[in-house]
């Protein structure tokens, strides 16, 4: 590491130690090398002045020159908002706050001047900017530069003025200390010259302080590319060492029990999609190395089946499995439907969960050191330490994201090798996420639904058609079926108009006076929610009032209906979860998605796509490119690193898939890390690792 990168901050020009350990404790900047890598969030053109005249609707960041009129206040309490009526001789905009509305008042003043930035948004034909920095003329600073760059800082810095603005004097500071220095390349230069990158001292430079667009652009691409590169390099080189360092089980043959249920037992014909998925199992568990597989499908797409005959190929081999699912009431529907389907086979299942206790618990714990028990189907407690195998040889993890990597690494250690692992998961997720979250698993997809489902019809409803809405629940409920009502919340929030779950289910109570009612949300205690959700599954309730604690796995093939209130609410990805509830039987199953009048353009959208599609795949995708990848599931509990400082997974997939060719090829050419042109990469490569101690086993 070069001199200056390490040198404390507190000796930057315009820092000491009080400013230094702001930096620290808000932002982790200790070095002049983190604070010349903390980077702007956003960029606003101060070199050119607009004038209110040429506003349209679809305007980025701008900068305005004029005078507030007046201001006014609307509304009371937590609605409370400032306006500012802002003109500057050419149209008359509002400058609109909802916080900080004293401090707004006191520092501005009517008929002064001021330069205004924000972004303008059309409502109603009236334009407005909310929340606009604002500037007295006499302040400016900039009229050298091109892009001016804003930096986050948090509400503590802005206490002590650590503004955008400061920092920004700051990273002035820096650049003229740093100016004899010399950045080291972080890429080779043959990759450097391939693929015209800009060098890497430039592009630290232009990030901070773009003369132009255009070098901007070239400095962002060259800083992503970089980023990208070694976290595929990293997950890439990874999985080869892993590969090389665990061997797996054979699992060579395929026997009497996998033949016997699939000739005599298997109740339908398998999709081709569950066909091919099977087949790639058997290949890599047949292989000598350990497998360590995503299985992706659809809910309903038929995974506990896969996973039943993936058992089954173990059971061939001498083999016990383990089948971990995330709830008590998971681990016993998959009990139930896998006893019903081995029933009439000489194949010993058992069920091991916080409430197996006593006589029993002993049984089986002993019987799984005997070999006697061949599959056993649980919850967490399968994880502790008095949990043994005789030969374990492969485990599933179904709905995986509840399943931390500290906890799949335990099952590891319950054998002399590690077994097979099979992770399960319904909630889609695109290739070029799955590629840098999973990056060493082998991804597997069951894209095709068995024949015969009726696709879910989707409609979406303002909250003032009640009545017809209930007429029609009322119309499936009196053909036998049932319905599922969810809410958003548990409580009302003061600040948002949402029906709570409480008031929902008085409300529901009422409307149906001729049903039971089940209500089930996530501060209830376990038993008492999976009593519940027990009623409902044997149909002594007809309604289900729930909040998203029914998201994951629970079958009730009865169940067709799925009202989703305040469905503006919810993410993409968690409105096709709460679909997948319904559709499971052979009846037609609706979900109605239940909204305002008032929508924004993105839950308009959300709306659209749900309604015109059913394909989780396409969801996911379109989640992605809405949200940004850091809410979607997984991401948090995926185990890597995942602190990317200026790509984004979501625009910036394809780029991710071309520096991933570009390392493999590397990785190809140089199998070794012994080629003296790539010495920069396998360096930064080592420091970087270096830097991430904990990225360890993902599986
Ligand atoms: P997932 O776990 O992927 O959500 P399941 O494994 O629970 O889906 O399967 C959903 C339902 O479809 C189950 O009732 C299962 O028995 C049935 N099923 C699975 N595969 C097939 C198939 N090939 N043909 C017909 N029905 C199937
Ligand atoms: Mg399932």
């Amino acid at each position: 590491m070069l001199d200056w990168a390490v040198r404390d901050i507190k000796y930057l020009p315009g820092v000491g130690p009080q400013r230094a350990a702001l930096l620290e404790k808000e932002l982790q900047i200790v070095s002049f090398k983190d604070l010349l890598y903390y980077f702007p969030y956003k960029y606003v053109d101060r070199s050119r002045l607009y004038t209110i005249g040429e506003i349209d609707g679809n305007m980025p960041y701008i900068q305005l020159r004029g005078k507030v009129l007046s201001f006014e206040t609307f509304g009371e309490g937590a609605k409370r908002r400032l306006v500012g009526h802002f003109s500057d001789g050419t149209g008359v905009i509002d400058l609109v706050w909802f916080q900080g509305l004293k401090f707004v008042t006191g520092r501005y003043k009517a008929n002064e001047e001021y330069l205004v930035f924000g972004k303008p948004v059309v409502f109603n034909n009236r334009i407005s900017v909310v929340h606009p920095e604002m500037e007295t003329v006499g302040e400016l600073t900039f009229s050298s530069l091109g892009l001016r760059p804003y930096y986050n800082t948090t509400e503590r810095m802005k206490r002590s003025m650590m503004t955008s603005n400061a920092i920004e004097k700051l990273m002035n500071h820096l650049f003229q200390a740093l100016q004899h220095e010399v950045f080291e390349e972080t890429l080779s230069p043959r990759l450097v010259a391939e693929h015209h990158l800009m060098p890497l001292a430039d592009a630290l430079y232009n990030i901070h302080f773009p003369k132009t667009p255009d070098l901007l652009r070239k400095a962002q691409y060259r800083l992503k590319f970089e980023e990208l590169f070694y976290v595929q390099l990293n997950i890439l080189r990874y999985t080869k060492e892993r590969r090389f360092k665990y061997r797996g089980y054979v699992f060579g043959k395929v026997g009497e029990a996998f033949h016997t249920f699939y000739t005599h037992y298997l109740p339908f014909e398998l999709t081709n999609a569950q066909k091919r998925v099977i087949r790639e199992m058997r290949r890599d568990m047949g292989s000598g190395r350990q497998m360590n597989r995503l299985l992706q499908g659809d809910v309903g797409s038929g995974k506990t089946l896969v996973a039943l005959m993936t058992m089954l190929i173990a059971v061939d081999n001498g083999f016990q499995s383990c089948l971990m699912a995330p709830t008590e009431i998971l681990a016993v529907q998959h009990l139930e439907t896998i006893t019903r389907f081995l029933s009439g086979m000489k194949i010993r299942v058992e069920l091991l969960t916080g409430s197996v206790k006593g006589k029993k618990r002993e049984t089986i714990l002993r019987d799984l050191l005997t070999g006697d028990v061949h599959i056993l189907i649980g919850t967490h407690a399968v994880l502790e330490d008095t949990v043994n195998f005789s030969s374990l040889g492969l485990v599933v993890i179904d709905e995986q994201h509840r399943f931390g990597v500290a906890q799949r690494a335990k099952l590891w250690a319950k054998n002399v090798c590690p077994p097979h692992v099979l992770v399960m998961t319904a909630t889609p997720i695109p290739r070029t996420l799955a590629m840098t979250l999973y990056g060493d698993l082998d991804v597997s997809v069951i894209d095709e639904l068995p024949p015969g489902r009726k696709p879910i019809q989707t409609l979406h409803q303002f909250d003032n058609r009640r009545p017809s809405l209930y007429a029609f629940i009322r119309q499936q409920l009196q053909s036998g079926r049932q319905a599922y009502i969810v809410y958003p919340l548990i409580q009302e929030s003061e600040k948002m108009d949402i029906k709570n779950l409480e008031e929902g289910y008085l409300h529901i109570c009422e409307a149906f006076p001729e049903y039971q009612v089940s209500k089930v949300h996530g501060k209830m205690k376990p038993a008492e929610k999976d009593g519940e959700m027990q009623r409902f599954l044997q149909c002594e309730t007809q309604i289900m009032v729930a909040t998203t604690v029914i998201e994951v796995g629970v079958n009730v093939p009865n169940a067709s209906v799925m009202v989703i209130e305040n469905a503006e609410r919810f993410g993409l990805s968690q409105l096709h979860q709460l679909r997948g509830r319904v559709g499971r039987g052979a009846d037609q199953s609706y979900c109605i998605l239940v909204t305002g009048y008032k929508l924004s353009e993105d839950t308009r959208r959300r709306i659209e796509i749900m309604v015109r599609t059913n394909d989780g795949f396409e969801i996911a995708e379109a989640d992605l490119k809405l949200r940004g990848p850091g809410d979607l599931e997984g991401t948090q509990q995926s185990g890597i690193a995942f602190d990317l400082k200026i790509a984004d997974i979501a625009r910036d997939g394809q780029l991710l898939q071309h520096v991933r060719g570009i390392a493999e090829r590397l990785l190809e050419e140089d199998p070794n890390a012994e080629r003296p042109e790539n010495a920069v990469v396998w360096r930064r490569l080592l420091e970087m690792r270096r830097q991430q101690a904990n990225w360890s086993v993902i599986s």
